[in-house]
């Protein structure tokens, strides 16, 4: 019996079911491979079902939301978070924190009505979450392992190592030594550290590093190489402001 799934999106810009629907040569396959019950990107035809596996992008913004995550997650064995937004709360989360939801829909709307609207959230904030796919978008070959290893009912290996590491392999010179900003010691690897292998720092868009350790000498390698604590957390905020051990950047 083919694995039943569901690819559900919520507060994003659908980077990451657009990553996926751009497979290309391996779509068919991968399709034909699946019972595929809901992908409203891709079809309206959608199955109310339990799944094998749920992927599921995009940040908790509105009580509704909430509760369709809630419902996904009763009816799914694994739940994966796919991209930024549904990993770590996305870039609309930047200002968590810093300005309520109201003060940010009068800036934005310009009016006075009471909005049913939370703080970007991460899907792990409300549910629990069996494997996290980082990426803004995701990438493609990591969502195909990963999508194999799920498939088969087993949990993929997590990239457990920084930016840096992916660009030392390619012989990238440091773009720290020319006095950028570079968020690579910090950012969870996986994209062949895409940015620096073209000379543009990272902005650390695959989400921070785990590790206590990491991340305080990360953060050392800032402050040694005299970057301000307020601009580091201004740089952070973009990708890690559901992460408040992070902002407090000394
Ligand atoms: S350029 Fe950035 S990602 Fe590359 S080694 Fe330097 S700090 Fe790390
Ligand atoms: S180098 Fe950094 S900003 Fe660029 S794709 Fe990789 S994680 Fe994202």
């Amino acid at each position: 019996m083919k694995p039943k799934v569901g690819i559900f999106g919520f507060t994003g810009c659908a980077g990451d079911q657009l990553m996926i629907l751009n497979l290309e040569d391996e779509l068919l396959d991968l399709v034909g491979a699946l019972d595929l019950k809901s992908f409203t990107m891709a079809s309206s035809a959608v199955e109310e079902s339990d799944y094998d596996v749920a992927f599921v992008e995009g940040s908790i913004t509105t009580p509704k939301q909430k509760q369709k995550l809630e419902e996904i997650r009763k009816r799914s064995k694994l739940l994966v978070a796919i991209g930024d937004c549904a990993a770590w709360g996305g870039v609309q989360a930047s200002c968590n924190g810093i300005l309520k939801v109201e003060e940010k829909m009068k800036e934005v709307y310009g009016s006075d009505k009471v909005w049913e609207i939370y703080e970007s959230k991460p899907l792990s904030a409300y549910v629990k979450v069996d494997f996290v796919l980082p990426g803004c978008p995701i990438e493609k070959e990591e969502f195909l392992r990963a999508a194999a290893s799920l498939l088969r009912g087993d949990l993929p290996e997590a990239v457990d190592y920084p930016v840096c590491v992916e660009c030392k392999l390619r012989e990238n010179g440091c773009l720290m030594l020319e006095g950028k900003l570079c968020l690579g010691p910090l950012t969870v690897g996986g994209c062949r550290a895409r940015c620096p292998s073209l000379g543009v720092d990272c902005i650390g868009c695959r989400g921070v590093i785990e590790g206590e350790a990491r991340i305080k000498s990360a953060l050392q390698v800032f402050r040694e190489a005299g970057f301000k604590p307020d601009y580091v957390r201004a740089r952070l905020r973009m990708f890690a402001a559901n992460y408040p051990e992070i902002l407090e950047v000394k």
